[in-house]
């Protein structure tokens, strides 16, 4: 089969692999059809993700079709599906309190082990979403807006609570459509003029420009001086999570959507008189991954305007390498596959 192999920093090539074998029990065989290509799939290829070992076959964002169905699977030849990337052990503490998304064993297709640009590929069952009339182009993007469907869930706020998103990447956008999506008053704070055009003239949120500002004076003149009833960052930027704190009202709430690799200090006086909840969030939950989806299928996301890019399997080495460089209008490109 062909596959997009990342052999080393910079050298992303075609290359002819041998395709999965049998799927064994509780696996099934997928015929790729759509991979989305996300930021971590650029840092990969730039050398910047810090465990990765190469060569690297990357690709997380995925829908496609069983082929075959090992042993006790109950899906059917044809069903189209979501992939779910994150294989978890089942049996760690975070499994046993379900919670496979942060498995202490964690392997994520496409980053831990090898992933989807590829025709064909084995994934757990249990991993498998029936697409559920979801066209396969539309299925590949349920993955990384699940991301910011989680957070939103996390931070257990309520519709009409004040919330900042701080970064309008794909997953911070994803973020704000689904705290919009459950009621919240949505607001989005980036650096780049651009991002935040598209934020607002084709998304429709209201925004702040921290190229034109301290970010702390805006986000206080935006409530009145009291702060934001909920704050998440997905810039995966120290400086950004570091002042993040600032924003965040009295009895308020910040959720780290993104990871940064250095410590994050925080003043703990400001911290303690806001009583300030503080949450990780990391990937998602198949609730996440339902929920996104039936949102899609309402009609609730705006999916034509994320989708900026397109490519195939073929060029994939050119078009992936040219815009990990150029992100000029660039939300979420997408490989065709199948
Ligand atoms: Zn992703
Ligand atoms: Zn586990």
């Amino acid at each position: 089969m062909k596959a997009v192999v990342c052999r080393s920093p910079g050298e992303l090539v075609l290359e002819d692999r041998p395709a999965p074998g049998t799927p064994p029990s509780g696996w099934a065989l997928v015929a790729v059809s759509h991979v989305g290509i996300c930021g971590t799939d650029y840092h990969i290829f730039e050398g910047k993700h810090p465990f990765l070992a190469y060569p690297r076959i990357m690709g997380h964002e995925v829908s496609g079709t069983v082929i075959e169905a090992g042993e006790g699977v109950d899906l059917a030849v044809g069903e189209p599906v979501i992939i779910n990337p994150y294989l978890a052990c089942g049996k760690c503490i975070a499994c046993r309190q379900g919670k496979p998304n942060c498995c202490v064993r964690i392997e994520v297709l496409g980053v831990h082990r090898d992933g989807a640009m590829c025709e064909r590929i084995l994934v757990p069952a249990q991993n498998l979403y029936p697409a559920n009339g979801l066209s396969l182009a539309d299925a590949a993007a349920v993955e990384f807006l699940a991301i910011g469907a989680h957070a939103v869930r996390r931070s257990l706020a309520q519709p009409g609570a004040r919330t900042l998103v701080i970064g309008a990447g794909p997953i911070g956008l994803g973020t704000a459509l689904f705290a919009r999506i459950a009621g919240l008053d949505v607001k989005l704070l980036d650096m780049s003029a651009e991002r935040l055009g598209f934020a607002a003239s084709e998304l429709d949120f209201a925004t702040l420009d921290g190229s034109k500002g301290s970010a702390t004076d805006l986000a206080r003149e935006a409530t009145d001086g009291e702060g934001f009833d909920v704050v998440f960052d997905a810039t995966g930027n120290t400086q950004s999570v570091q002042s993040a704190f600032a924003h965040v009202a009295h009895g308020g709430t910040l959720v780290l959507v993104s990871v940064v690799k250095d410590d994050i200090v925080f003043s703990d006086p400001e911290f303690h008189k806001r009583e300030m909840t503080l949450i990780g969030s990391r990937n998602a939950l198949r609730a996440d991954f339902d929920h996104v989806a039936a949102s899609i299928r309402d009609g609730a996301v705006p999916l034509a305007k994320l989708v900026t890019h397109r490519t195939t399997l073929g060029d994939t080495p050119r078009d992936l390498g040219r815009w990990a460089h150029e992100k000029s209008g660039l939300i979420k490109a997408v490989i065709q596959v199948g």
